[in-house]
């Protein structure tokens, strides 16, 4: 997790915790569509349990996918309710088969292509209203909107009410190596800032952040300058974005200043969020009996849309 991803996407979904009834899953069935160790799959399922639990999303509100079986049960079924055209017609199923393609034996699973018919089982499967997704992931919520309207179409009831998307103001994170590209794993290591980082680390990576590169039009703030102002902001320190914002109109605005700042407060958050993990991790048989728990919990509104699903499609619906 880095702070694109926890600026990005993860504090929002903390926060809608308050206002909506969230489930929040730990996809490992999507995991497997890309090439992938056995090993390593399980640990970074738990691993994502933990960072997630660490940041404050709820125990009560995390499930893992491969414990809910009724999302594979429900993504073959809505195979049947989808055309192959549109699924290679997928933006990301074009640019991740190429990505594959280019790997040593050239490999791309039917998984990959059935990725956004597993996704749209797994928001189907709990008949959500609303989906808090990025612009990168449209396409594929408007793939699940038309899945629901042809099952309801073809069992004549309207089973599915269409999840909507819900977009919140997120910031764009960049990379603080290079302010034109957003900050992003697969760049490389200096592109990415690490939210489980140690804090020399951090501090690092803050005091080489590029300023200015003498790009700039004159009266603009430079992509790396306010790229900081972006990061000191999402950290909550309001005070001294307002101070430092006052210095940079002012012209007397020192980048080391700023960049001190950023650093303070992307230290603070890193190191709450460490040691929420550090707890959590240090109780991990119990967090794991937890989550294990809260996943069965989860399974019941999905068995309850699985037992719907096959009365209203013909297959058989009958206890062994
Ligand atoms: P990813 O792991 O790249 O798929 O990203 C997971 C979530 O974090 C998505 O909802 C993205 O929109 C969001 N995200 C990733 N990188 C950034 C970034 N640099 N700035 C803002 N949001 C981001």
């Amino acid at each position: 997790m880095h702070f694109g991803n926890y600026f990005g996407a993860v504090t929002n979904w903390v926060e809608l915790q308050n206002s909506y009834d969230c489930v929040y899953g730990i996809v490992d069935y999507h995991a497997m569509t890309m090439p992938f160790k056995p090993a390593k799959l399980r640990e970074n399922t738990w691993e994502l349990v933990f960072n997630l639990l660490a940041t404050g999303i709820e125990a009560k509100n995390i499930f893992i996918q491969s414990l809910v079986p009724e999302h594979a049960e429900l993504c073959w079924i809505f195979n049947c309710f989808t055309s192959y055209g549109q699924l290679s017609r997928m933006t990301q199923f074009k640019d991740k088969s190429n990505q594959a393609g280019e790997d040593a034996d050239g490999f791309i699973s039917a998984g990959l292509l059935d990725y956004p018919v597993l996704q749209a089982a797994d928001i189907l499967v709990y008949r959500a209203d609303y989906v808090p997704v990025g612009k990168d992931q449209e396409q594929h919520l408007e793939l699940t909107r038309n899945i629901a309207t042809r099952f309801n179409l073809v069992v004549g009831k309207e089973y599915f009410t269409l999840p909507e998307p819900l977009y919140t103001e997120v910031p764009k994170v960049m990379s603080t190596a290079d302010p034109s590209r957003k900050m992003s794993k697969s760049a490389g290591a200096k592109h990415y800032i690490n939210v489980f980082a140690d804090e020399q680390t951090i501090r690092k990576q803050i005091k080489s952040a590029v300023t200015d590169t003498g790009e700039t039009k004159a009266g603009e703030m430079s992509a790396g300058v306010s790229n900081l102002f972006e990061l000191l902001k999402a950290s909550g320190k309001k005070e001294a974005w307002e101070s430092l914002m006052d210095d940079y109109r002012n012209n007397a605005l020192k980048y080391v200043d700023l960049k001190e700042a950023v650093a303070e407060g992307l230290v603070e958050i890193s190191t709450q969020i460490r040691n929420n993990k550090a707890a959590i991790v240090a109780d991990k048989k119990q967090v794991k009996e937890i989550i294990k728990a809260s996943s069965a919990d989860i399974r019941k509104k999905a068995h309850q849309t699985i037992t719907d699903v096959k009365e209203l499609t013909g297959l058989l619906n009958v206890k062994l």
